[in-house]
């Protein structure tokens, strides 16, 4: 666990969240500022920087970020309409969080392509 990160508090139970989705390995909540009806950030309990820290030993974790995100779309009402998934990576992407998450949007007709 990383001290000063927001996510790994949230998975410390020390900053609240709603959870819509919750496993062994990960953890599904809804964004604070949502950019879509619907907005939920995937994560890892473990904590994981960044997609640029993956390693050979993450890529179970890695895939079940894919399923918990599919299983969150679908109690969440997105699954039929469509949704889309989004990581940011580093400085140029805009990742703000330290703690690597897969954003799911859905509940709107999303742009192509993302600016
Ligand atoms: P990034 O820009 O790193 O890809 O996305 C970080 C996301 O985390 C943003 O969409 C932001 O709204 C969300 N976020 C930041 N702090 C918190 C928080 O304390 N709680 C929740 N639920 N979301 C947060
Ligand atoms: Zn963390």
């Amino acid at each position: 666990m990383a001290e000063q990160c927001i996510f790994c508090g949230i998975v410390a139970g020390r900053i609240p969240a709603t959870v819509v989705h919750s496993t062994d390995d990960v953890l599904v909540f809804r964004d604070i500022d949502p950019k879509a009806p619907t907005h939920l950030l995937v994560i890892p309990r473990r904590h994981i920087s960044a997609v640029d820290a993956l390693e050979e030993g993450d890529v179970e974790v890695a895939g079940r970020l894919f399923l918990a995100a599919k299983e969150a779309a679908r109690s969440t009402g997105i699954a039929q309409s469509g949704y889309r998934l989004v990581v940011n990576n580093g400085a140029d992407a805009g990742q703000a969080v330290d703690h690597i998450h897969v954003h799911v949007l859905g509940g709107r007709k999303l742009h192509w392509p993302p600016g």
